[in-house]
């Protein structure tokens, strides 16, 4: 099948994206537009936005990643909306769990909550003109302790019992600076008010760092998990406990800490091992890539076949959030396109 042929077939195929942070979505013309406003002397142009997002390790991601959260004002949040909205689009993702990271913007003295009355509005707009369905997780990061954990926790409880939108939280951030263990206390409260649970884990540190997220924080999906190669042990954790990997292979790429091409990425071992694999972007405008590129990735150089994408592409609902009527019907409408494109 031709590139061309396969991204357009692709797109019709109703899909789930899973591994998705607002942020990761924003457009360069709007970071263009946030860069002028901050530093009007400086002139910035496109080609300077482009060097922004050319990043050397994992940390420099991180720095860019938050140098663009602190220059949103709350009036920017309609801007990453629309920018969001073309995303979908452009991918034909029709349903997805995105995260969104209240820390920087609490730090540069933002409401939260006012923060997502405008983005509950925002995707309940984008429902309403598309179908598309978003719902939040609610970043409880990693990098500033269990404090600021808590906060961000307490104020998803209360966001949760407002907007059915926001479902659960996520544990994101750099791995090296928090270990799940110091998070324990906050994910059993985040149980116990029935919030869903997810966490970055086997991105940049081994698989123990997995076995944890899933044994101490009862997790059920893994962000990434790539580390989970090196331990058959944790594979079948994974399987046994049906804990599915969020995997993001061109983020893992960028970052240089496991693989440094997409072709030594070990997405189909995994995948054959059993273990529950979803496929995702994770912060598309950073990393250059968009889900269909991620899938066109896969069927290129890492010998999926169509119908092991068509496995995946099941596997984005199957292992989202939903209920088991909503994934049905979801799943029957996959299973209708495919027949169709594929007859
Ligand atoms: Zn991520």
């Amino acid at each position: 099948m031709t590139k061309e042929n396969f991204y357009d077939i692709l797109k019709k195929i109703p899909k789930a994206e899973l591994h998705l942070h607002v942020e990761g979505m924003v457009s360069h013309d709007t970071v263009l537009f946030l860069y002028n406003r901050t530093c009007p002397e400086k002139k910035y142009t496109k080609k300077d936005i482009e060097e922004l997002f050319k990043f050397r390790d994992f940390s420099d991601f991180i720095s860019a990643f938050i140098s663009i959260q602190q220059m949103f004002t709350i009036d920017d949040f309609s801007l990453l909306l629309r920018d969001m909205e073309k995303y979908f689009l452009r991918n034909g993702i029709v349903y997805s769990e995105v995260f969104i990271a209240p820390t920087s913007f609490i730090r540069a003295g933002m409401d939260f909550s006012k923060i997502m009355d405008i983005m509950v509005a925002g995707v309940r707009e984008i429902k309403e003109n598309h179908g598309i369905e978003i719902k939040y997780l609610i970043d409880v990061s990693r990098g500033f302790g269990l404090e600021n954990a808590l906060n961000n926790l307490n104020l998803t409880i209360e966001l949760n019992k407002k907007y059915p939108e926001i479902i659960g939280i996520g544990l994101g951030g750099d791995e090296n600076k928090g270990p799940a263990t110091e998070f324990v206390q906050a994910f059993e409260k985040a149980k116990s008010a029935r919030l869903k649970l997810v966490a970055h884990a086997g991105e940049v540190v081994g698989a123990e760092s997995i076995e944890d997220a899933v044994q101490l924080l009862h997790v059920s999906r893994i962000g990434h998990g790539i580390s989970s190669i090196f331990s058959e042990k944790v594979q079948k954790l994974l399987s046994e406990k049906n804990v599915a990997l969020e995997c993001c292979p061109t983020s893992n790429v960028f970052t240089k800490c496991y693989v440094k091409k997409i072709e030594e990425h070990p997405i189909k071992p995994l995948y054959k091992n059993g273990v529950p694999i979803t496929l995702n972007s994770d912060d598309p405008t950073f990393f250059n890539v968009e889900l269909l590129d991620e899938f066109y990735n896969l069927y290129k150089y890492l010998d999926f076949s169509l119908e092991d994408i068509k496995e995946l592409i099941c596997n984005s609902f199957e292992y989202s959030f939903l209920t088991p009527e909503q994934k049905k019907e979801y799943l029957d409408k996959v299973a209708a396109q495919w027949g169709v494109l594929f007859s």
